[in-house]
């Protein structure tokens, strides 16, 4: 019998995982392995990365799961290539199965690995398990792809059918797991140059009654009123096929969400110019501010608007933050303090533990105006108004706020009405519609 390796990467789970499922049904002894990328964690200059952490536990966790079927993870700590060259040395490697992952660093890095494996005489076979649609799977009927949401969900809802979101039994095979493949032991978070962390983590299941309530919660940050699975949905720790198939089952509007999901992933695959630059590159033409005193009130929460500040000091608490308010403080930064999308995608970038390269980028693009299906750029959120919809009694506010009526609260660093005039008169200089 043949060795081939499984490639465990945004998919951190046993169960119902398409690629480790293609593996072990292929008949070859499959070892098991992942890669703490140092390309990826030398980028992270928080060492208290609670993502890493995160990683670390899932790991082990799956780890444990082989343990307990005779089998266990490789983990190694390195560039993939390396890493990848020596495996396949040790155990006369055919082929590696993995999950497909549309970043563009992905891209580049499995198509070295593609290369490396058809040197030796092997493949590199990747399959669809994180989104339910990926690629060119929902297109427009002249195959091109949708750059406006509605018409994608509805294309999306209409090519439906229950085979997308059965499980794969990956049960059935787990005797193919390999029982003869050298121990590995995991390398600490210290040894690569991380600190030890607290795990409070969201669950792995939306609490009772989220999803059934969405449309009547998902709005008011004051509430737990969304499921929080976010991180679990990036690493893949839990099927987006299960929760799918619940959203399809219980609530309309929580489907949606799951949907721009697929919709942002596609749209990365297909412009990944959209990972530097503008979607609709005009925009890269708006003379933003940038002024860094201003930014440094955003981030850290003091700008004198209460629902932003709120909004920033959650983020930099627990590594979460609403949907509602991710899109009032994005709108704040690129609109009224004409701050480029970019740097306000960054911070993100470093503080969200549900980070997601193409929902981060999709969400910051449609504040900004630049991006597809975004708020037109004469759409500027009124923080106050935002407030008295979403967060009438100032109960979030309060919370994260508690200085909001002493006198020790900043002032507003910028006019409401002065900073709405010089968006619109910057936007339209930049745009070309003067
Ligand atoms: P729920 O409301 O319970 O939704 C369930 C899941 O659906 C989410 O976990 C997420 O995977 C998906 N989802 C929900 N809303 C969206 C959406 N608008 N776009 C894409 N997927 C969605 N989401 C990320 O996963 N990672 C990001 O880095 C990210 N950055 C964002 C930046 C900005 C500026 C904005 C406006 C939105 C961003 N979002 C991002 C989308 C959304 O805010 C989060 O997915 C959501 O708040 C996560 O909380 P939850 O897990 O409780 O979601």
């Amino acid at each position: 019998m043949s060795n081939s390796i499984f490639w465990f990467r945004r998919d951190l789970r046993l169960a119902d995982n398409a690629g480790l499922y293609r593996a072990l049904k292929s008949g070859d002894t499959i070892i098991p392995i992942f890669i703490f990328d140092i390309n990826i964690l030398n980028d992270l200059e928080n060492k208290q990365d609670k993502r890493v952490a995160f990683i670390h536990d899932a790991i082990t966790k799956l780890d444990t799961e082989l343990k307990n079927l005779g089998s266990h993870l490789v983990v190694k700590y390195g560039d993939p290539l390396a890493e990848i060259t020596a495996l396949i040395n040790q155990y006369t490697i055919k082929n590696i199965y993995t999950n497909h992952d549309y970043e563009p660093y992905a891209q580049h890095r499995d198509a070295t690995i593609t290369q490396l494996l058809q040197n030796n005489n092997g493949k590199l076979l990747t399959y669809k398990d994180q989104v339910i649609f990926e690629q060119d799977e929902v297109v427009k009927n002249d195959g091109l792809p949708y750059t406006v949401f509605t018409p994608y969900s509805k294309k999306w809802k209409a090519k439906m059918k229950p085979y997308f979101v059965k499980p794969y039994p990956t049960e059935k095979y787990f005797t193919q797991l390999s029982t003869t493949h050298t121990p590995t032991t995991i390398p600490s978070l210290q040894s690569m140059g991380f600190e030890q962390m607290s795990l409070d983590f969201p669950d792995l299941f939306a609490p009772e009654g989220i999803i059934e309530n969405y449309h009547d919660t998902r709005d008011i940050p004051s509430i737990a009123g969304t499921t929080k699975l976010g991180i679990h949905l990036r690493f893949g720790t839990i099927s987006i096929r299960a929760l799918a198939q619940q959203a399809m089952l219980l609530n309309e509007k929580f489907l949606n969400e799951l949907i721009w999901r697929d919709f942002y992933q596609q749209i990365v695959w297909h412009f990944p110019h959209v990972v530097n630059g503008s979607f609709r590159p005009v925009y890269d033409a708006i003379p933003w501010r940038n002024n860094a005193a201003e930014f440094d009130a955003w981030c850290t929460g003091n700008t004198g608007y209460p629902i932003v500040d709120a909004g920033m000091r959650e983020l930099n608490t627990t590594g979460w933050m609403h949907n509602r308010v991710r899109m009032i403080v994005a709108s704040f930064l690129t609109k009224h303090l004409l701050i480029d999308w970019r740097w306000g995608e960054a911070y993100f970038a470093k503080k969200l533990n549900d980070f997601d390269l193409a929902s981060n980028n999709g969400g910051w693009q449609w504040a900004a105006g630049s991006g597809v299906d975004a708020a037109p750029y004469f759409r500027i959120f009124n923080p106050k108004l935002q407030t008295e919809k979403f967060d009438k009694q100032l109960k979030y506010i309060k919370y994260w706020v508690p200085e909001l009526n002493s006198l020790t609260y900043t002032k507003p660093i910028v006019d409401h009405d002065i900073a709405r005039k010089r968006c619109l008169e910057v936007y339209k200089i930049g745009l070309g519609k003067l």
